[in-house]
């Protein structure tokens, strides 16, 4: 486990086109040809390998990237969509129907929240929110119509790490599917080698990199995939989310550098938290032996990617916050915005922006500050250089 080398993987599921390009062409048909009738029936049946019929279902763009990621995960197959919500809401739909039960942990993205407090309600998905931290909870939640549990390798904003083992065990008692959010540790964590059944991710993060496109898969083993685009009762296939084959094509090629990205991500995340300690502002980071999960995400994580490239640190007031995201921007520290994974910094204030689905006593309970500025570090060669910006930032503000 401790040596999987998902970078390496995908390498050696590299494969040239049928012109020799050394990237894939790119196939923008929506539909395709078939020589014989008998054979597109065969197909509709998937009776037939190798072929295709319909690009909702597969297109040769697409199945490159998801081969690719399939390699990345350890998964026997994976599909890619439009949108990383598209991602999650299909692989969910897909394990659950009406009068079936979710165990959900309380901190997932608040489209995933909302998705699960308000969506599941009208289809008569019953959702029970838990600490996934604490297993007795996970367990005692599960019930006997329990088809899920769902959580997120790193939580948002407080960079919880969930014990993948421990919830596979947990699933397995209740006859449950355990679905594992990686999109803030690709590489770093591989969900599926350490007990999930169905790894999701939102490729707009970290695996693109480039925050030039929207976009999200599902890898898990070739069952499951197959019963996704199933053109009877496949909720892709039916619902539809695919992603075009122009992005999944440019997607493939950022796939490639994701191991150095991550890397670089991480060892600057790394160096902010420690100096922002220095100065006397508490860091939140996976990476400092303090951080309430350190040895969690150690026991857990694929050697040489580094502890990720997402902090926390708490200015107490949402005030604050957004003084000092306003002047990290004007020095040119990086952006205020939502999202991660960009190779410039981000920064947000999670309670006012991508946890505000989130409802304030579960803000609370999940013990978030309305103060909390999210760093997405970006890939800056001169971090020292970048940190005493950001200290300038503080002292103007008299913060330090
Ligand atoms: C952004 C994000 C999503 C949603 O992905 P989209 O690509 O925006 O649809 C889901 N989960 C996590 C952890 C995210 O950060």
């Amino acid at each position: 486990m401790k040596h999987f080398d998902p970078a390496a993987a995908i390498n050696a599921a590299q494969h040239t086109s049928a012109e020799r390009g050394i990237n894939p062409s790119i196939n923008d048909s929506a539909t395709f040809t078939f020589e014989h009738g008998q054979t597109m029936t065969d197909t509709f049946h998937g009776e037939t390998e190798g072929l295709y019929l319909y690009s909702r279902n597969w297109n040769p763009s697409a199945t490159s990237l998801c081969r690719a990621l399939a390699a990345m995960e350890g998964t026997e197959a994976a599909w890619c969509t439009g949108s990383g919500m598209a991602a999650i809401t299909c692989a969910l739909l897909q394990c659950l129907q009406k009068g079936d039960h979710c165990v959900a942990s309380m901190t997932v993205y608040g489209g995933t929240f909302a998705f699960l407090d308000n969506y599941c309600k009208r289809l008569g998905i019953e959702v029970t929110f838990v600490d996934s931290t604490n297993f007795a909870e996970v367990q005692a939640a599960c019930k006997p119509n329990t088809k899920v549990i769902y959580t997120e390798t790193m939580s948002n904003p407080l960079l919880r790490i969930s014990n993948i083992p421990k919830l596979r065990e947990v699933a397995d008692k209740a006859g449950a599917k355990l679905i594992v959010d990686n999109t803030f540790t690709p590489m770093i964590f591989s969900p599926y080698k350490l007990g999930a059944h169905i790894v999701v991710y939102s490729m707009t993060k970290f695996i693109n990199g480039k925050n030039d496109c929207v976009a999200g898969a599902i890898c898990a083993d070739n069952d499951f995939v197959n019963s996704l685009v199933d053109v009877n009762s496949g909720t892709a296939m039916l619902l539809g989310p695919v992603l075009d084959s122009y992005r999944a094509t440019s997607i493939l090629k950022n796939l490639y550098t994701l191991h150095i990205r991550m890397q670089q991500h991480s060892k600057n995340a790394m160096y902010l938290a420690k100096r922002f300690n220095e100065i006397g502002i508490k860091a939140n980071y996976p990476g400092l032996e303090e951080h309430i999960d350190h040895n969690v995400m150690k026991e857990q994580m694929n050697e040489s990617f580094g502890y990720g490239g997402m902090i926390a640190i708490d200015l107490i007031t949402a005030e604050r916050a957004n003084d000092l995201m306003e002047k990290m921007q004007e020095k040119g520290i990086g952006f205020l915005a939502v999202s991660l994974g960009y190779f410039r910094t981000l920064f947000s204030c999670s309670g006012k922006s991508t946890s505000s689905e989130v409802p304030d006593d579960i803000q609370q309970k999940m013990g978030m500050s309305e103060g909390l500025v999210r760093y997405s570090v970006g890939l800056d060669n001169d971090i020292e250089h970048t940190f005493s910006l950001i200290e300038d930032c503080l002292k103007e503000l008299k913060y330090i």
